[in-house]
């Protein structure tokens, strides 16, 4: 079952090929649980926190050129996925060298794990490697209990310690700071986004706030427009890929920044 993402743009389609609900992280926002029910999705409902690989779903075609997004209704990489279930999915991104294929995950020192215990051969050139670090401030993130993935610093330390360590030509890396939280300043959250720079080809992040107002329910700060435009400006200025997704619509501020 391939579908449009409407998560981001650059996505050709979405591959569900596991299912885990519900996903372990258990984000205060997660959108996963409004669809499942709303839907009656009974794939989901009947998972039970349990992992199921659709096998059927291996062995699907993808677009040529195509941008995949793996698994965007749960996260492939907790620790309750057995690695057989990622090796096969591995396997088929493998065989299909045309398509590119982004990994998304809050716990990527799965990634270390898989290629200290595998090695290099399991991963290929068409993954796109990547974490989604919705702020930098870990001691914000935990008081108001937002997940129970790793802290947000953490993720990027580990994401950055896996592509140091993996040896492939090029390396895409992919950072997701979706639904985008207050954060310490622009400058030391994109100087920590940067330090991946030293360890990939290209990085690409994409930026957004909460469009379900969730947040702003659990009183949740979120950073001012301004603060975030700061934050992509010096990120676009290393070179960074920076595409903007829901943002804040102060008026003002917009103005300004589009001049
Ligand atoms: S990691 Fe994704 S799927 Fe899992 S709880 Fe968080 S938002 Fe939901």
């Amino acid at each position: 079952m391939a579908r449009q993402s409407k998560m981001f743009d650059l996505v050709t389609c979405t591959w569900n090929p596991v299912i885990l609900y519900p996903c372990p992280h258990s984000c205060i926002y997660c959108y996963v649980n409004y669809i499942a029910k709303r839907y009656n999705l009974q794939d989901y409902l009947q998972s039970n926190g349990r992992p199921i690989l659709k096998e059927e779903r291996l062995h699907q075609n993808f677009p040529r050129n195509g941008l995949v997004f793996v698994c965007d209704m749960c996260d492939l990489f907790t620790w309750k996925v057995p690695d057989t279930y990622i090796l096969k999915i591995f396997e088929i991104i493998h065989k299909h060298s045309r398509t590119r294929f982004l990994l998304l995950t809050k716990n990527p020192a799965r990634y270390i794990s898989l290629l200290e215990t595998y090695g290099n051969e399991i991963f290929s050139q068409n993954m796109i490697f990547g974490a989604t670090i919705e702020t930098d401030n870990d001691e914000l993130y935990q008081k108001h209990k937002i997940s129970r993935a790793p802290p947000p610093t953490q993720r990027l330390h580990h994401l950055k310690t896996f592509l140091s360590k993996i040896e492939l030509d090029r390396k895409h890396a992919w950072i997701s700071i979706e639904p985008i939280i207050d954060f310490t300043s622009p400058q030391t959250f994109a100087e920590k986004i940067l330090t991946l720079l030293d360890h990939t080809d290209k990085l690409t992040v994409y930026v957004g706030y909460d469009n379900y107002d969730i947040l702003k329910r659990h009183n949740i700060p979120e950073p001012s427009t301004e603060k975030t435009l700061e934050l992509t400006d010096m990120l676009k200025q290393h070179g960074v890929e920076v595409r903007l997704k829901t943002i804040r619509k102060e008026r003002q501020t917009i103005l300004n920044y589009l001049q």
